[in-house]
């Protein structure tokens, strides 16, 4: 059911490319209607343009608002040429067959990027436009619908082949006319719900800018794909890279982790190294240099970091480089990277080395989505640390300033691990990490367990979690989990409190001497 393309209607705002097609199409022989401001610029290049004014008998009206809004065109686009009926009514309302259709829409991101005001992004919502893609989309069994300026080359390629664009060509057209106007309605949605600040996510809308098709997903039979979200976050979607084998679907999941969790911690106080595996982190240091936030990381657990991915909150610097190539690491995050530090890091081709502009902004707001069978699970993102919160003292000895120190950098850590989560901290870097117990008490037992196995790689005594401070995510239901944290060493806890146990739990850190503050905010990370 092929259509010979007789008459295509083009209406444009971005007009790349858009005077060599119609140059081509009236080569062809397609007769060209168009709308206001690309008829200019086609009658501008010499090409014969019928004015839409003229197929519609009416004038483009209130500042182009309507121009295309007319029965003659969406009868143009939407008449089934192989229906008698339809046939009739285009003949009786003289109505002429439109077989092509192409189509960008107003500028509204750009408009929004920008920083138009309220009035000038309003009149950018367009109206016509959308309302003929979804028309001639609906009719893709007659009607070849493009809004991709990327698409003239092979819509021409297939006219001057056949003389029509094939059918399962005209599907795909479709298929990606549909995907243009729901992301575009959603980019509208989402600057309402913006700019009046609305809180019910309800109408929120999704919509994603595919950015690349991967190899496969978290799994070889899984297909995959990355998608930006439009919001331009610095962040994983929006580095460069600058060097390496393509990522991986599990690499871009672990790297994100890596590069939200350091960005915690302030770049101005200390450098700042995160390494994660499996979107958990098995180390987090801080120094005066990476070098030393990086060694300090590397010797929480030094086993786990082996394929790891490593976030800085500091440009890579050279020092930092020949360091972090020692061990085997999949993937290197940071704000930037110095030109000595990429060329050692070129000594590893396959390590990819990703930067971006700047770092993550811990407190910025956002969505995090999340699938679950037939649905969405949507929330606002998790941008507030202990350092937000109201800390009380429940002991009876308060934490030391350096305690204190630490507990915060254990709260933090915590917060970007699976819950349940248990992290031990000294001198600013994390010691023992337990992630993703389905038992608190299981978390500060292995975390306990994995500082002794990193004792020993550092040659040194007993458990790296002595004399350590640790934060939970969640509160302690029961005595038992502070038990462990005491038999670990610890001496001081910081964690959100609340439990109906609570009291239970203060008496048990009394009696072993152990400093414990609430913060009264939950992290969990399922
Ligand atoms: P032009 O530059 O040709 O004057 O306008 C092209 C733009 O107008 C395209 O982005 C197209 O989607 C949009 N458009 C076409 N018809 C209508 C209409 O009836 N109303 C509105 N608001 N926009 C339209």
């Amino acid at each position: 059911c092929a259509t010979k393309v007789k008459r295509a209607l083009l209406s444009v705002s971005d007009k790349t490319g858009i005077i060599e097609f119609a140059t081509s199409l009236v080569a062809l022989g397609v007769e060209i209607v168009s709308t206001g401001g690309t008829r200019k610029a086609l009658a501008e290049a010499g090409l014969p343009v019928i004015d839409i004014s003229e197929v519609t008998g009416f004038p483009e009206i209130m500042d182009g608002r309507v121009k295309t809004l007319h029965p003659k065109v969406h009868g143009g686009l939407l008449g089934i040429r192989g229906n008698d009926a339809h046939k009739s009514a285009m003949r009786i309302h003289d109505i002429s067959p439109i077989d092509l259709l192409v189509v960008n829409l107003y500028p509204f991101a750009q408009t929004v990027a920008k920083g138009g005001d309220y009035d000038e992004v309003i009149e950018n919502i367009d109206i016509g436009g959308p309302a003929m893609i979804r028309a001639a989309a609906k009719n893709h069994g007659d009607v070849t619908v493009i809004v991709d300026p990327d698409d003239y080359r092979d819509v021409l390629a297939a006219l001057k082949e056949r003389g029509e664009v094939a059918y399962d060509a005209r599907q795909k057209y479709a298929a990606k006319a549909y995907a243009r106007t729901a992301a575009y309605d959603a980019g509208v949605s989402n600057w309402f719900a913006k700019t009046l600040d609305l809180p019910d996510l309800t109408w929120r809308c999704f919509s994603g800018k595919l950015r690349e098709v991967m190899r496969y997903g978290e799994n070889p039979h899984q297909w995959a794909a990355f998608y930006a979200d439009g919001s331009n976050r610095p962040g994983v979607a929006t580095a460069t890279q600058i060097q390496g084998k393509q990522l991986s679907f599990n690499n871009i999941n672990d790297t994100d982790a890596a590069f939200e969790l350091v960005a915690e911690f302030d770049p101005e106080h200390a450098a700042g190294v995160a390494i994660i595996k499996h979107a958990n982190p098995c180390g987090v240091g801080q120094g005066r240099t990476l070098v030393e936030a990086y060694q300090a990381a590397l010797k929480c657990d030094p086993v786990s970091a082996f394929g790891g991915i490593v976030a800085l909150n500091r440009p890579l610097d050279e020092a930092a480089a020949i360091e972090i190539v020692k061990l085997f690491t999949e993937v290197i995050i940071a704000p930037g990277a110095t030109d000595d530090a990429i060329s050692i890091i070129e000594s590893k081709k396959n390590l990819r080395l990703l930067v971006t502009d700047c770092l993550p902004d811990a407190k910025a707001e956002g969505l995090t989505v999340r699938s679950v069978a037939g649905g969405l699970l949507v929330q606002t993102r998790d941008n507030q640390n202990a350092d937000d919160c109201e800390l009380k003292i429940v002991t009876k000895r308060a934490p030391t300033e350096a305690e204190m120190a630490d507990l915060l950098v254990a709260a933090k850590v915590a917060k970007h691990v699976k819950s349940n989560a248990i992290v031990y901290v000294k001198d600013g870097a994390t010691v023992g990490i337990g992630a993703g117990q389905m038992s608190r008490v299981d978390s500060a037992r292995i975390a306990h367990k994995k500082s002794k196995d990193a004792a020993k790689a550092a040659k040194e005594k007993g458990a790296l979690t002595e004399g350590s401070v640790v934060a939970s995510d969640a509160f302690f239901p029961f005595a038992d989990g502070l038990e462990a944290l005491v038999e670990a060493g610890a001496t001081a806890v910081i964690q959100p409190g609340g439990s109906v146990r609570d009291e239970e739990v203060i008496a048990a850190a009394d009696k072993a001497g152990l400093a414990m503050v609430f913060t009264g905010m939950r992290h969990f990370r399922h």
